[in-house]
Formats: C-alpha cells, structure tokens, sequence
C-alpha cells in the first residue's frame, strides 16, 4: 500500500497513515488527501460549495 499522497501538491505523508491534519474529501466517489496546507487553502472552496448547497 502506498503512503498517503496530498491530491495537490503531491506531498507524501511519512507513514501509510492519514496525518491527523491532513484532509479526506470524497469527489466524484473517489477518496482525496490533502496535506495541512492545500487542506488550509481549499477551505475556502470547500465552504463554498457548503454554502451553495444551503442556499
Ligand atoms: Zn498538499
């Protein structure tokens, strides 16, 4: 099993784990990883699209 790969910067984690502070998204039904930052900066998108869907 390969370790767990930020989806957009491609950071690889240290171990086969999921670091605590990195981000699971699921999208088009597959499972994506996003490294402490990338998850910091997808933030914003990520409550976009929440805010959209409460609208
Ligand atoms: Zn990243």
């Amino acid at each position: 099993m390969a370790s767990a790969t930020c989806a957009l910067c491609g950071q690889q984690a240290e171990s086969e784990d999921v670091p605590l502070t990195w981000m699971t998204s699921i999208e088009d039904g597959r499972k994506l990883l996003y490294c402490d930052r990338c998850a910091r900066e997808n933030v914003r998108s990520i409550e976009g699209k929440l805010d959209s869907v409460y609208w």
